[in-house]
């Protein structure tokens, strides 16, 4: 039962192949045994877990059962949960017990979802490899000398070593879907605005978006269907209704218009992700559908600018950590600047301070024209540049990585290198659009992703488009052995 995804566990339930109880404890036992060698999970909720199984088995037998009761799946740590750590991968926050849970939290809590633990993560998910975690970096399930990618890296490994059948995660210039990449998983991180980020701790507010990581893209749609939709707690969700993500994810695609970005097949790509990308593209071709090559102009912009905005927005997210409210305080200030600097210098890691001091800086008086002002115009150029593209093609796809998962400690001394793992995917953080990465090829045993862009809040779209493909290939079933 553990090799089922989301909806096979939600019919088994259903059918009564075993209870919620059963599988809840066969997931803790398989953590048990597997998660010190991958370090995906920071905290592991067994006994919560337990008895939220033990409940959704009882109103399953009340007959009053919905598709998500008694399956369980992990929280990223980067949600607040009633009661429990919500670190943010960070020392500052590790003694940090929220008094309310995220409305994504809540929204599968009412749904009836079992919580098995929160996973590791780059410190306020800044990063690409998840090695920027005060609780140690994670370990790749299909190599455990690679990275898993960031900085959802705990929620990709645990998926994908089958310590449970999906997760939650957070994309601000592609953490859902470069470890979705690196890990052979469907990945989505929805339109800006799609999903409430109350509860979810800021790192840069315009670009934070929740989504999941899960086995396939079904399986993705089942979670939308549950943590979509306006929250008046968060001023930034909009007030759209939410379709079924499953209604029409059966469509053929039958006259679908793809454009490539020839930017994204370019230099830097490797030829051996290539290859496996121009196949699955192929396959799209002989399902109906036309490729056109698109440019979009500005997209060697976009990972400059993301590192002048996404610092800027940090620096005053990270402001409230202070030692005086909340998370990590240090032993015998002296004074208050003392308690400030002390509590700051020793709770902050090295990625996160040096973002604070990017953004300090790009945000400063005699600075703040040359490189805020100017980010936010070319964030608009590389909007424009989506918006001319859609005009004539419904759907871009390229790589969402040029390559495969690296090595551990292969570029964690050149913070320039890192940055540049998100080059095809930050841009649709800066434009606000929904962006989706699906197990399309292997290269010497390792998955590759395929980045699958849409419209403003054309998820139901992004969704179909990856189950026909996994209806026709069978990439998202490989497995690493465990
Ligand atoms: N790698 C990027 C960064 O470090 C994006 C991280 C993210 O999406 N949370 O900022």
């Amino acid at each position: 039962m553990l090799n089922q995804g989301l909806t096979e566990i939600s019919r088994a339930l259903t059918r009564g192949d075993y209870t919620s109880a059963e599988l809840t404890a066969a997931y803790l036992e398989r953590i048990e045994q597997h998660n010190s060698g991958l370090n995906a999970y920071i905290t592991i909720t067994g006994e919560q877990a337990l008895s939220q199984a033990n409940a959704a088995d009882a109103l399953r037998a009340s007959g009053n059962a919905g598709p998500f009761t008694g399956v369980p799946l992990a929280h990223k740590d980067i949600f607040c949960t009633t009661g429990i750590r919500t670190s943010c991968g960070s020392r500052m926050l590790d003694n940090f017990i929220a008094p309310y849970n995220a409305t994504v939290v809540e929204k599968f809590n009412q749904a009836g979802a079992v919580m098995l633990g929160k996973t590791n993560m780059d410190e306020f998910a800044m990063g690409s490899s998840n090695e920027t975690s005060w609780y140690g970096p994670v370990r790749n399930p299909w190599n455990r000398e690679l990275v898993p990618g960031g900085s959802s890296g705990g929620s990709a490994a645990a998926v994908a070593a089958h310590l449970c059948p999906a997760a939650t995660a957070t994309d601000t210039g592609g953490s859902i879907r470069q470890p979705a990449s690196f890990c052979g998983l469907t990945g989505i991180k929805p339109t800006y605005g799609r999903v409430s980020r109350w509860g979810m701790i800021a790192f840069a507010s315009s670009l934070d978006q929740a989504g999941v990581l899960t086995r396939s893209a079904e399986d993705a749609a089942l979670m939308m269907n549950v943590m979509s939709g306006f929250d008046p707690k968060d001023s930034t969700s909009v007030e759209l209704p939410v379709p079924d993500y499953l209604a029409d994810i059966d469509k053929p695609l039958q006259g679908l218009r793809i454009g490539l970005p020839s930017q994204h097949f370019a230099e830097g790509l490797g030829k051996d992700v290539e290859l496996q990308i121009r196949a699955a593209l192929a396959e799209f071709e002989k399902m109906g559908a036309t490729l056109k090559e698109i440019s979009l102009d500005n997209s060697h912009l976009s990972v400059s600018a993301y590192y002048v905005i996404a610092p800027a927005e940090a620096s005053a997210n990270l402001s409230r950590y202070d030692g005086v409210r909340y998370g990590y305080r240090c032993n015998n200030p002296v004074d208050l600047e003392d308690l400030y600097k002390r509590s700051r210098a020793e709770g902050f890691g090295a990625e996160v301070k040096r973002r604070i001091m990017v953004g300090t800086y790009a945000l400063s008086a005699g600075y703040y024209d040359a490189y805020y002002k100017k980010a936010q115009q070319i964030r608009r150029l590389i909007k424009e540049d989506f918006m001319r593209a859609f005009a004539e093609v419904d759907v871009i796809m390229g790589p969402t990585s040029p390559h495969t998962a690296f090595a551990l400690g292969s570029k964690t001394k050149d913070p320039v290198k890192m940055y540049l793992e998100d080059i095809y995917t930050i841009a649709v953080n800066l434009a606000g659009l929904p962006g989706m990465s699906i197990p399309a090829g292997m290269v010497d045993g390792l998955p590759v992703g395929l980045q699958i862009v849409g419209r403003d809040f054309d998820e139901t779209r992004l969704l179909n488009i990856a189950h026909r493909f996994q209806q026709a290939t069978d990439w998202h079933t490989r497995t690493p052995g465990v």
